[in-house]
């Protein structure tokens, strides 16, 4: 069974699809971590992401290390925002996420064309939102927890920014799959938010 969980930045969607791999057994994989890899190295290296051709060589030889504080850091979710929109990028990260869905017994994905891209055969779609403010008012909690420093109208501006470069982009733009269950989570705290995700799921899965 793949569970394919889409959305923008900080909507909820890694808290819920961490907890959906939870509740139903599964491995986890959060794509935006293979294109923040991507951009941590061309960062580390002084390429410039405005370049398509150096950013696909900052593909070659991803180290992927999930605690690494700097993926998360503002300046690589902006480079990875912008080389994102390339399609070379795209297609080099495409076969590893394919594998990880197809993998025996199932996985969880989340990121942003999961459904329409990557995984279109899931079973189980999630397309999970919430308001650019409550987005921002999260993600700005989220830094200062983590002892950066961050202010509500810059992570806003750029909370906006990121929407609207992942939506407009020609090659596999944000957009939810037709056959994808919305969920917004702007009135929800996270417990709520996955105790509603798992629902949806199960829902999905009765229906068959
Ligand atoms: O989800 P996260 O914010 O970590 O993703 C970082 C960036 O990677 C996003 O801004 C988005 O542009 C890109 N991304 C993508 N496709 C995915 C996952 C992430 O384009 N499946």
């Amino acid at each position: 069974m793949i569970i394919a969980v889409d959305g923008p930045a900080a909507s909820g969607k890694g808290t819920i699809a961490r907890a959906l791999a939870a509740h139903f057994g599964l491995p986890h994989m959060d794509t935006g971590l293979l294109y923040r890899a991507v951009a941590l190295n061309l960062w580390r290296w002084g390429g410039d992401p405005a370049s398509e051709f150096e950013a696909l060589r900052a593909c070659d030889n991803i180290s992927l290390d999930p605690h690494d504080e700097e993926l998360r850091s503002e300046p690589v979710s902006m480079i990875a925002s912008s080389i994102s929109a390339y399609p070379g990028v795209r297609s080099a990260l495409l076969q590893r996420q394919r594998e990880f869905a197809e993998q025996e017994g199932g996985a969880v994905l989340d990121g942003r064309d999961i459904g329409t891209v990557i995984a279109p055969e899931a079973e189980v779609k999630l397309f999970v939102t919430a308001s650019p403010e409550v987005r921002a008012e999260r993600r700005t909690k989220e830094l200062a927890a983590r002892g950066m420093t961050a202010h509500f109208e810059d992570v806003l501006a750029d909370i906006r920014a990121r929407d609207e470069r992942d939506s407009g982009r020609e090659a596999a733009p944000l957009r939810r799959a037709e056959d994808a269950m919305l969920l917004d989570t702007s009135a929800m705290d996270a417990e709520a938010a996955t105790a509603a995700a798992i629902l949806l799921a199960e829902e999905r899965l009765r229906a068959g």
